[in-house]
């Protein structure tokens, strides 16, 4: 479906919203009817029921995030992982075997490793950046390809292009969880990948008050997704619709700025007498930084850093800072701050996580909208000046 709206800001406000507006709301209203008067549907997926994704609500947003990435289509979910489950267990039957990025987020990574063999799924990890290694681990049951947009913490940018050769050249669907990039900075549909995943509990809502999800693609492979996610049930409320719904109109807004002021943070810091090492894709030293330029529209919010002095320095540093919460997840607009170690990469032990690149005195950052000033002046004062 082609949005008659061309700029990414006019389908944040326009697309999607109901024609005429319902009673003249200029804000889209929660529908909070579990079921919907029978108006003669003939198939089960029609049903007018909560469950069945198909609310004035869901209508609406499955319209306003397909347009954000130039979709045909799109579902939202109850979790950004009912997103990546519903949609792996979609592309895969038992017996099949996927291939993926060798660092993925903790919750997609322990999908994989521990609930797919019950289910009968095999799989391989790639080295994402090694193009020329994948290709040994293909067999002739490799249905599926699934990376990240930029991986967490070390935000490492997989040779995208790559991917999608391999999945066209191979006949494979291609899956790509874009979370940290956004619609704002990356549409992976443009380049080809069959469907672009997102957790909306991120930058998609962007307000730290509800868990969604949402997948992205071609209108038949997102209603074979839908069927099995009627299912499954990992279905998106009501009230949570009208939440990231809202959350959306100011993404553009919200993405932008973060984008600025984190790479001016990750300036900041990288000059730092008192840091050794920055992992941000918007700094010329990133690794991935020639890749990251080339494809997407900005670097996005999450970065990450090594203070001189290891784990007794992150501490410091994380007791001494006013503005960021000291929490975990990203993408809101306050800035937190996390030290992985102890939190997205505490099931890995210490040589595992040194192997992976990950000090335990690492620090990740995901900058919200505070001023940028506020921030630069509060880490320069945490740092010790
Ligand atoms: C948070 C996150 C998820 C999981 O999303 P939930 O909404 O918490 O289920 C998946 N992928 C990435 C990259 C994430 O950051």
């Amino acid at each position: 479906m082609k949005s008659p709206f061309k700029s990414l800001e006019t389908k944040l406000i326009h697309a999607g919203e109901p024609e005429p507006r319902i009673q003249g709301a200029v804000a889209m209203p929660i529908f909070q009817s579990a079921m919907f008067q029978y108006a003669g549907e003939t198939s089960y997926h029609d049903l007018k029921y909560i469950r069945l994704n198909n609310t004035p609500n869901h209508v609406a947003l499955h319209q306003k995030l397909a347009a954000l990435e130039n979709a045909e289509a799109a579902l939202v979910t109850a979790s950004g992982m009912a997103a990546i489950s519903t949609s792996l267990l979609t592309v895969l039957k038992a017996g099949d075997h996927l291939l993926a990025q060798n660092c993925l987020y903790g919750g997609t990574y322990d999908l994989v490793t521990r609930d797919f063999p019950s289910f009968g799924l095999s799989y391989d990890f790639i080295d994402a950046e090694r193009p020329e290694t994948w290709k040994p681990l293909l067999k002739p049951n490799t249905k599926a390809i699934y990376v990240e947009t930029m991986t967490n913490p070390l935000l490492q940018v997989a040779d995208l292009e790559a991917v999608v050769e391999l999945a066209k050249a191979h006949g494979l669907i291609s899956l790509i969880d874009n979370t940290f990039a956004s619609p704002v900075n990356f549409c992976p549909l443009e380049l080809g990948f069959d469907l672009s995943i997102h957790s909306g509990t991120k930058y998609l809502n962007g307000h730290s008050d509800i868990v969604c999800g949402a997948v992205l693609g071609q209108a038949a492979l997102i209603q074979r997704i839908t069927h099995r996610l009627n299912h499954l049930g990992g279905t998106l409320d009501p009230h949570a619709a009208y939440l990231l719904h809202r959350g959306l109109k100011t993404l553009a807004l919200r993405v932008r700025h973060q984008n600025e002021s984190a790479l001016k943070i990750a300036r900041f810091l990288a000059r730092h007498s008192a840091v050794v090492r920055v992992n941000y894709a918007g700094l010329e030293s990133h690794p991935g930084h020639a890749r990251a330029r080339q494809l997407f529209a900005g670097f996005g919010g999450v970065l990450s850093f090594e203070p001189r002095g290891g784990v007794e320095a992150a501490d410091r540093v994380l007791k001494t800072v006013r503005l960021p919460i000291i929490a975990p997840s990203l993408g809101g607009v306050e800035t937190l701050a996390t030290r992985p170690a102890l939190t997205s990469h505490a099931g890995l032990s210490p040589i595992e996580r040194r192997n992976a690149g990950i000090a335990d005195s690492l620090i990740r950052l995901s900058i919200g909208i505070e001023s940028t000033d506020d921030l630069l002046e509060d880490f320069d004062q945490a740092l010790g000046g």
